[in-house]
């Protein structure tokens, strides 16, 4: 569903990522793991192009070339994404943040919208939260609003740059649960985070980055039990 070729990405002269080589499969859950400046979020901003990155780099998702230009809006479509810092809209009640962009981008009617909405907030257990502004509620269920909101535009795959990391820990786990059964149903999904444990119950297959590299690839038990390389077993054994 998403093909990554030879990926490179600089600011300037500081080259962030170098050469990435990653293949995302429908219905696969890939969770990146690695330092602080390493590349993640740079990695899953490319996805959708947020970042440029080099013209000998390929991207593509579900077929079609990310680039600049009009096929742009159709990736962008088909790619929801979920950021630390929840991104709702203030001014906009938590229902209409759920049914807008699939009113703008979709021309759903606004019925439809709305019905589909309050499906998607209860799916993520917020029902009773519909007719509130994003500021009246907490970090955790605004996480799980903007969840909702991006789930609204029946994406291919959902890109999660650290969901939780953000949250108090109390709010942690009910993100998490919402994601997790998300997984369950076979969405597909790149999620960057330094929840380990979430990383080895849910994940189909975990990368570790470092140094703008993809260093390794492989199974929950394979990155968490087996790490191959050193850089990884340095980084687990600072964070586990
Ligand atoms: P974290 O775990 O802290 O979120 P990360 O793995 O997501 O880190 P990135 O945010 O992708 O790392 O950053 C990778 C590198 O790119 C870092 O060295 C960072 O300083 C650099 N970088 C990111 N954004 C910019 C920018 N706009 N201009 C210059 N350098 C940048
Ligand atoms: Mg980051």
């Amino acid at each position: 569903l998403i093909s990554i070729r030879g990926l490179t990405k600089a600011y300037g002269t500081f080259t962030v990522l170098h050469g990435i080589d990653l293949d995302v499969a429908e219905g696969e859950v890939v969770c990146v793991i690695g330092p602080s400046g390493s590349g993640k979020s740079t990695l899953i901003r490319c996805i959708n192009h947020l970042e440029a990155f080099s013209a000998d780099s390929t991207i593509t998702v579900d077929g079609i070339r990310v680039a600049p230009g009009p096929a742009l809006a159709k990736v962008r479509a088909e790619v929801g994404m979920v950021f630390q810092s929840f991104n709702l809209f203030p001014h906009m009640t938590v229902l209409k943040n759920v049914m807008i962009a699939p009113m703008r981008v979709r021309k759903t009617p606004e019925a439809e919208a709305q019905r589909k909405a309050r499906e998607l907030l209860a799916r993520v257990g917020i029902s009773e939260q519909a007719e509130k502004f994003p500021g009246h509620l907490s970090g955790g269920q605004q996480q799980r609003v903007a969840i909702a909101r991006a789930l609204a535009m029946e994406p291919r795959v959902l890109l999660f740059d650290e969901p939780t990391s953000a949250l108090d820990p109390e709010m942690v786990g009910e993100v998490l649960d919402v994601m997790r059964k998300l997984a369950g149903t076979g969405v597909t999904m790149v999620i960057v985070t330094h929840e380990m444990g979430f990383a080895r119950q849910v994940a189909d297959r975990v990368i570790f980055m470092d140094g703008g590299k993809l260093v390794e690839s492989g199974t929950p038990t394979e990155i968490f039990d087996n790490p191959q390389e050193a850089r990884t077993r340095g980084f687990l054994r600072a964070v586990l």
